[in-house]
């Protein structure tokens, strides 16, 4: 078993949807132009799941003046939430804000 320690990343990654690259800032883990994300994490930011697959963002809320994205991975059905970056696309957001959510 090995153990992974906590580290913050900050490295920059290609979105495995749209292709954009990103400038990792150390907690936006999903990219600011499609908002899909990566099934990299079980709790936000902790990097422990060995998954890998891409995250749909399936939905999102209104909260706390910002917003927070749901997500689905489509690989394994893993669903979380993140809270919205402040550069992340405003368009793409009010596009999945209606959806409901399972
Ligand atoms: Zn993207
Ligand atoms: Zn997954």
């Amino acid at each position: 078993m090995q153990s992974k320690r906590f580290q913050k990343r900050t490295e920059d990654f290609i979105c495995g949807h749209c292709g954009a690259r990103t400038k990792g800032q150390g907690y936006t883990d999903h990219c600011p132009k499609c908002l899909w994300s990566r099934h990299v994490d079980i709790n936000p930011g902790d990097r422990q799941s060995d998954c890998g697959g891409l995250m749909e963002p399936v939905g999102a809320e209104a909260k706390d003046g910002g917003y927070v994205i749901h997500y689905r991975c489509l690989k394994c059905g893993f669903k979380h939430r993140v809270k919205a970056a402040s550069d992340d696309n405003l368009d793409e957001m009010l596009k999945i804000i209606n959806q409901p959510i399972e």
